[in-house]
């Protein structure tokens, strides 16, 4: 008799697929500026997206891997359904590149019905907070995650090579299915941002011509930035190293620096955990709308409670609000 399937065996062998279809294809070195390259905060990260070969980056969390996968494949989804419901999409993954500044991208694909003209999209699946924090442009704008800001510059970007006006970011709510449109136009302030990236892109050819790496200004040098860059270890930036850090002695350092090995064998479980926490917590709140306050879940029973806050009676007072992250270097610390 054949041997049985084992369900570890299916999981592990997804998973290692998933892995490969994020995590292996497309992490090689550019051979132009990839919009999202240009949209990244960091001038460095550009530059060394050009000139360090995929073996000598920081492989992908797997997590990350899953993320960007899945990110794929609701692109998929929200493609094959337009279609079902009847639109023509088209230009799917088209090529757009700009040779005199080395610039390309591709668009996720544009859409159309008889009788009306087509417009451009990019789809971003969001999970349920994600979501519900924008509704505009200026959301994008002010969004406090940086990758939302991103967004805006690769849409202004991709408005400029495909020299249209209008573009379309679909946004897709992972949990409950919903889409939503965000108009964005090409007026003053997007020419603007693609101008920024324009000239951003100019700065990286010359130092790609030249075969030179980053100039310490080119450099965000920001551990909330860093730590989850690809290039930490080519790059090594100067991590607080500006005459205020404090060098902890042998005896200072006690148990801390296992504290913090162990700390980022957990990490990737815990921010797993935060986002499915925060995507449940959603759509309970969702589901339950304003009178129930449980909701039955199979054998899981979410119970609801609720508490008036009363508003803040004065202001609140000027405080320091003081963040702390973590990035392990591979350069001498001590
Ligand atoms: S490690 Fe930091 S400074 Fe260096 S390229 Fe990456 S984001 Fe930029």
């Amino acid at each position: 008799m054949a041997e049985a399937l084992s369900p570890a065996e299916v999981v592990t062998k997804y998973e290692q697929y998933k892995l490969h279809d994020s995590g292996v294809r497309g992490r090689g070195m550019a051979t132009a500026n990839h919009v999202t390259a240009l949209t990244h905060e960091c001038e460095a990260y550009a530059i060394y997206n050009r000139l360090v070969p995929a073996n000598a980056r920081k492989s992908l969390e797997p997590r990350l891997a899953m993320v960007f996968s899945e990110g794929r494949d609701q692109e998929r989804i929200v493609k094959r359904d337009l279609m079902d419901a009847g639109f023509d999409v088209y230009e799917q993954q088209s090529q757009m590149v700009w040779p005199e500044f080395q610039i390309v991208g591709h668009q996720d694909f544009s859409i159309r019905q008889p009788g009306f003209g087509g417009v451009h999209v990019d789809v971003k699946s969001c999970a349920p907070f994600t979501f519900d924090s924008i509704d505009s442009v200026e959301d994008l704008l002010n969004h406090k995650w940086s990758f939302v800001r991103h967004w805006y510059s690769q849409l202004v970007l991709y408005m400029v090579l495909q020299n249209c006006e209008t573009y379309w970011l679909m946004l897709k709510n992972k949990s409950t299915g919903k889409l939503k449109v965000i108009e964005l136009r090409l007026n003053d302030d997007a020419y603007r941002e693609a101008e920024r990236m324009i000239a951003k892109a100019k700065r990286v050819n010359e130092a790609v011509a030249k075969g030179q790496e980053p100039e310490l200004a080119q450099k965000i040098t920001d551990p909330s930035v860093c730590s989850e860059c690809e290039f930490f270890n080519v790059c090594l930036p100067d991590m607080g190293f500006k005459g205020k850090a404090v060098m902890l002695s042998a005896e200072e350092i006690g148990e801390l620096e296992s504290m913090l090995e162990r700390r980022a064998e957990l990490e990737s479980a815990a921010s797993e955990y935060d986002s499915v926490d925060k995507e449940i917590k959603e759509t309970i709140k969702e589901v339950a709308g304003t009178e129930s306050d449980v909701v039955l879940v199979g054998e899981w029973i979410a119970s609801i409670k609720r508490t008036p806050v009363r508003p803040e009676a004065k202001p609140r007072s000027r405080y320091t609000k003081t963040v702390i992250s973590f990035v392990k270097s591979e350069a001498p610390t001590k």
